[in-house]
């Protein structure tokens, strides 16, 4: 498969250079060439697979004649040592993305790329470094996710003291390869520094992002909209509505991915926050970025979601609307969705999976929706500063529980390039 750049169709490259390099050199997101299709054999026995198998069938087109067959098995055997189940809740169905080791549907992109990472460099002797700035939930992912990886280091700079004490566990608690600094200063602070570094060190040592736009976080996210789809699916005219609570819009763009490749999806409704750019684009047609305004669903605070020229580059905004229904959801009415989901059928949701229950409903006022799955994109406990006070106690998966027992070990910097330099 090749891959081409967003903003210039000539700058094309493999799979290998799409997801070593991240970004194309024009700035652009690398997307597929062409979004391949499931093998009529796949395809006919997708419900009676494991999620192994279906998410084998997902990549293999993506990186074939890149990665061989056993490696990608390997591969996603070692990544995925969890699934992703679906349960019923109130008449509809949740796919539950917070059974991976940081409680958030990130493991399943995270935990891929860095693989991917280390297969693609294999035979590598310089050992490479990853350097990432994180406002809270993508350092934990990226963390685990190369932890224990050879060859790779990761180091990841945080805002000290604006994380929450599991965050910053997951960022700062497991060692080995993986490495810690709090910085005294605002996440912007942290991303300006990594971007110093960057400049800085290129030329001496083997340094990359694990940045969210990478290619290899984006693919593996298709995989849960095929396994979930085939077991909940009834008959071939009555197919699901997926909700999808959005901030960047990889997760979505993923789902795109999996309905085009021929997963039994119907339609999608891109739930947001009042970060509402999205919404607001498919209803007008205008593409009109904004600052982002924080809310109770934190991880979708953007105003400018980075995948939207993916979506943009494969489909006309009419062709979007037909694909999709989107809406934003406010924090008064997540906080409600929270309650009455606890109260009637006693159910937790956490506020992002709130946000995708909302924009459902208010769709099937309006719409033949059919069977509804919502995407549930972290575990409540995890927000448990917003939930508990709406319902009570959360019970802690036995994943965080452990987490919370983690000793912190981070190197504390000031705004300063130097003081990162001489740690790297
Ligand atoms: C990152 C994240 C989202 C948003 O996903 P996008 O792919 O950026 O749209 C939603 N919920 C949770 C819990 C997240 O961590």
């Amino acid at each position: 498969m090749r891959y081409y750049s967003t903003r210039t169709k000539s700058i094309t490259g493999s799979f290998a250079k799409a997801v070593l390099s991240g970004l194309a050199e024009d700035g652009g997101l690398f997307v597929p060439e062409e979004i391949p299709s499931y093998r009529p054999a796949a395809l006919s026995s997708l419900g009676k697979m494991n999620f192994h198998d279906i998410a084998y069938e997902t990549i293999l087109p993506y990186v074939k004649g890149e990665i061989p067959e056993a490696a990608l098995r390997d591969i996603i055997t070692s990544a995925y040592t969890f699934d992703a189940p679906v349960v019923t809740v109130g008449g509809r169905y949740v796919l539950e993305l917070f059974h991976g080791p940081t409680a958030a549907f990130k493991d399943f992109g995270a935990r891929f790329m860095a693989r991917t990472f280390a297969y693609l460099r294999r035979g590598e002797t310089r050992p490479l470094k990853i350097l990432v700035a994180t406002s809270g939930d993508t350092g934990g992912a990226v963390a685990d996710g190369f932890f224990g990886v050879e060859g790779i280091s990761v180091t990841v700079l945080y805002p000290q003291g604006r994380v929450s004490p599991l965050q910053e566990r997951q960022i700062a608690g497991l060692g080995g390869n993986t490495r810690a600094v709090a910085v005294k200063g605002s996440f912007d602070d942290c991303q300006r520094l990594v971007k110093e570094a960057f400049a800085a060190l290129k030329k001496r040592v083997d340094i990359s992002s694990a940045n969210s736009i990478n290619i290899a976080r984006l693919i593996p996210q298709a995989i849960y909209y095929t396994s979930s789809s085939a077991s909940v699916r009834k008959s071939a005219e009555d197919l699901p509505v997926f909700s999808v609570p959005s901030g960047n819009f990889g997760n979505l763009t993923a789902g795109l991915y999996a309905q085009k490749m021929g997963a039994p999806i119907k339609r999608f409704i891109a739930a947001t926050n009042i970060n509402k750019t999205f919404p607001e684009y498919l209803e007008s047609g205008v593409y009109k970025a904004r600052e982002s305004q924080a809310t109770l669903s934190n991880a979708m605070d953007v105003g400018s979601p980075s995948n939207f020229e993916r979506m943009n580059s494969h489909w006309t905004h009419k062709e979007m609307r037909e694909l999709m229904l989107s809406t934003f959801v406010t924090d008064d009415d997540t906080k409600k969705t929270i309650s009455g989901v606890h109260k009637t059928c006693g159910y937790f949701l956490d506020p992002h999976g709130a946000v995708g229950w909302k924009a459902a409903d208010y769709f099937e006022k309006s719409e033949a929706l059919g069977d509804v799955v919502i995407l549930e994109t972290a575990h409540p406990a995890k927000f448990s500063e917003t939930v508990e006070p709406i319902t009570g106690a959360v019970p802690m998966p036995e994943s965080l529980a452990g987490v919370m027992r983690r000793a912190v070990h981070s190197d504390v910097i000031p705004v300063d390039i130097d003081a990162l330099i001489s740690l790297l």
